[in-house]
């Protein structure tokens, strides 16, 4: 039986049935913190610090009940090897500016010598952090002697590293065989704790917004969604396109997945046969060129003609896509409904956050992943407005497509 064929009740839903932080009797003890500090750096300064100041509740946590908390992530894709510009350095000067938490010491290896002499080093209370685990290519092939080598640093383990979650690593599933006991930091509690909720007893009417450049990226979650009679979807970004092609429509230049068009036929049939309402744009931004850019106007759908490249979903997709979301009462949005990132395509992403945001002052309980759309928000002022804006961008996706998180599996149970 395929996944999405499954009933409702045999869906794989992770509950929070795992051992937490505050099971935990942290005094004098050494706590390894899987913590995701994948965030933007540039010429040596942290940019979005969003996740990282979504640890820090984990982090004084322990530090307040008297445990040696020693902090690990990885950053970028060093692919095993030590990249200067991948350093976490930047994020240990970071953390040494904030009032939240005491002063963190740095290890300039995450294990060897160095790591071993930084821990030896601590007192009760106090907290140090890891140069970037993937400088070591054992890290990503969850190699059991560096696990171990990991798990020596420490007596216990937890992971609040949500946005890592879906990869089994050695800091988020090997470690956690060698440690007297592996629980779920406090993030990871509240990820999981509203993405369950989402997943397991929707309020309805539950919308759902998904955007970015690929179909094929988000198939599992369209059709756990689907499977789970959200009531809407609606679709933005490059990804409509694709759905457009399949439908006989003209999207011009537009980025579309020529591979993609029966799987986006079956999309929309399964949709229908189930009564979720699949929603696509009714106009678009285009221009002639994209490089050099010329010609910028927004059109209805169905005038789009060969030579066009549509870039942003409309003023009145906008507008559309609002009144959709008006009497909503759960609301799920990942992926952008332009090229966002290009000034000038920001406004239907921007349109997005605004209206996910009425949703959420009207009661609704709004949760927004990826990159993009928690950039939009924060862009647009709303982020306070949003009831939970998740750190994990394709482990929120994975979570939401019915996957097990190998990073939550691998924790014990209470
Ligand atoms: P994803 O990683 O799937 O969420 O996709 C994000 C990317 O989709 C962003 O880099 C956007 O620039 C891109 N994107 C969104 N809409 C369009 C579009 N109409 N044409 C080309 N790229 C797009």
């Amino acid at each position: 039986m395929c996944f999405h064929c499954l009933p409702l009740t045999a869906l794989p839903l992770t509950v929070m049935d795992k051992l937490s932080i505050k099971d935990l009797d942290l005094k004098g003890q050494r706590v390894f913190v899987r913590v995701d500090f994948n965030v933007p750096v540039k010429d040596g300064k942290v940019g979005d610090d969003t996740r990282i100041r979504a640890a820090l509740p984990t982090i004084r946590y322990a530090i307040e009940r008297g445990a040696r908390v020693i902090l690990a992530s990885h950053l970028g894709r060093p692919k095993g090897e030590r990249v200067e510009k991948y350093s976490l350095r930047p994020i240990h000067s970071f953390l040494a500016g904030l009032d939240e938490i005491p002063a963190v010491e740095f290890a300039d290896d995450c294990v060897g010598e160095k790591a071993s002499a930084a821990v030896d080093a601590m007192k009760d209370g106090e907290a140090l952090l890891l140069e970037n685990l993937r400088f070591h290519k054992e890290e990503e092939e969850n190699d059991e002697g560096f696990a171990k080598e990991l798990a020596n640093l420490c007596d216990l383990y937890v992971n609040d590293a949500f946005g890592a979650a879906h990869r089994a690593h050695a800091s988020t599933v090997g470690i956690t065989k060698h440690v007297e006991k592996a629980a779920a930091g406090l993030l990871m509690e509240k990820e999981l704790e509203y993405l369950g909720r989402v997943l397991n007893n929707p309020e309805r009417p539950f919308v759902a917004i998904l955007g970015g450049a690929k179909v094929s990226d988000k198939i599992p979650v369209i059709n756990s969604l689907i499977t789970r009679r959200v009531d809407k979807i609606l679709i933005g970004g490059a990804m409509a396109y694709t759905f457009f092609k399949a439908e006989g429509f003209t999207v011009g230049k537009s980025l579309v997945e020529n591979n993609m068009l029966d799987t986006a036929r079956e999309i929309k049939q399964r949709a229908e046969a189930e009564g979720v309402k699949l929603v696509l744009p009714t106009d678009h931004q285009v221009v002639d060129s994209y490089d050099p850019l010329k010609s910028r106007k927004t059109i209805p759908i169905e005038f789009t003609n060969a030579g066009l490249v549509g870039l942003d979903i409309g003023a009145e997709t906008v507008a559309f896509f609002s009144k959709e979301l008006e009497d909503a009462k759960t609301v799920i949005w990942n992926g952008p409904m332009g090229v966002f990132e290009e000034k000038g395509f920001e406004e239907g992403t921007v349109g997005v956050a605004l209206a996910v945001a009425g949703a959420a002052e009207r009661g609704a309980i709004v949760i927004v992943g990826g990159g993009d759309s928690v950039a939009a928000i924060t862009q647009a002022g709303v982020a306070d407005k949003i009831t939970h804006i998740s750190t994990g961008g394709g482990a929120t996706l994975e979570f939401l497509a019915g996957d097990e998180l190998p990073g939550v599996e691998a924790l014990n149970d209470k």
